[in-house]
């Protein structure tokens, strides 16, 4: 498998037995990037890799639903043995540390060094493990936050992250392979553009010229079955619903 998605955890807002918040596993050509860091992903994440071996984090955006479990992995790789050989890069908006160490109740974000390595995000940011080159977009949303473009020998994989309607979205997830996306809300509220029903992810897939739909963080308003129908109806391609512990080849 050249380029492949572990689905951790898919639920919006908290977490539910079995169904912890956003975090994913991608994998390619030699490096292994966790992908957002919702509560209780990293317990997920050991039964599919070494925390300590990772090539880096990648956190769209600093809502708790997306990096709550950072903390985690610093008690891990700080405390519980599970000592990186080197800092792990963590790619982030900026003040991700600050947030990381108010939790800890440190005045500074020195003593995180030794195990994670922040680099703020940008539009347009673009990193490189092993053959996965991971670049970044700023979306629509209430806090800073980008959705993500993973790419490995020609194979396409976009995250919305969290993100109301944009064009910044459809540029993602331009002629992507596997375009996986939030349908958080069953219909926008007045003034609101922060998350996308099923209709916007559909028609985002479809305008974006993306060959299959992966339907995630399905809001309580909604359930994932009726999320992941309404999206299809609106793209009209392969569409299926994220679940977690699936690996899916992109
Ligand atoms: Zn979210």
């Amino acid at each position: 498998m050249t380029l492949s998605l572990t689905v951790l955890g898919t639920a919006s807002p908290h977490p539910a037995p079995g169904r912890p918040r956003s975090g994913y596993l991608l994998r390619g050509e030699g490096a292994e990037v966790w992908v957002d860091a919702g509560a209780g992903t990293f317990a997920e994440l050991q039964r599919h890799t070494d925390p300590a071996r990772l090539s880096a984090i990648w956190i769209s955006h600093l809502h708790a639903d997306h990096s709550a479990d950072l903390l985690s992995a610093v008690y891990a790789f700080a405390y519980g043995g599970m000592t990186p050989p080197a800092p792990v890069p963590v790619y982030a908006p900026r003040g991700c540390a600050e947030r990381l160490a108010g939790f800890f109740g440190r005045p500074g974000t020195a003593f995180l060094d030794g195990v994670l390595d922040f680099r703020a995000l940008h539009d347009g940011h673009v990193a490189r493990h092993g053959g996965l080159r991971i670049s970044a977009r700023a979306v629509r949303h209430d806090t800073e936050t980008y959705g993500l473009r993973a790419e490995c020998a020609g194979r396409v994989l976009a995250y919305s992250g969290d993100s109301g309607p944009c064009a910044a979205l459809t540029g993602l997830a331009r002629d992507a392979d596997l375009f996986l996306c939030e349908a958080d809300i069953d219909t926008h509220r007045e003034g609101e553009q922060v998350h996308l029903t099923p209709e916007d992810a559909g028609n985002a897939a479809r305008e974006a010229g993306a060959r299959s739909l992966l339907v995630t963080h399905v809001g309580p308003t909604l359930t994932p079955e009726a999320a992941t129908a309404r999206a299809a109806a609106a793209f009209g391609g392969p569409t299926a619903t994220a679940q977690e512990g699936h690996i899916v080849a992109v």
